[in-house]
């Protein structure tokens, strides 16, 4: 992430402090052990683009919710499988 805000330092002249990123959904740290987001979040902030938006839409809680076999996993995992 860190090495796309540079690459676009470097070939556009961009200002990190001027983008915006939005964190499109993906699988969340209450379905992977590792918590992307925050990884992601960081890489971000640390490059110099503070305006960062995570919706927080967690991509497994989605595939959960559709399941007919386990309609109420999502919702006993903690994470919200709808839109904002
Ligand atoms: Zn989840």
């Amino acid at each position: 992430m860190s090495s796309t805000v540079t690459t676009m330092q470097q070939k556009f002249g961009t200002n990190p402090a001027d983008c915006t990123s939005f964190i499109s959904p993906s699988i969340g740290p209450c379905h992977y052990e590792m918590d992307i987001w925050s990884h992601l979040e960081g890489q971000l902030r640390q490059a110099g683009v503070s305006d960062v938006h995570n919706p927080r839409v967690c991509t497994a809680a989605i595939s959960t919710a559709i399941s007919l076999t386990e309609p109420n996993k999502a919702k006993r995992d903690g994470c919200s499988p709808s839109l904002p």
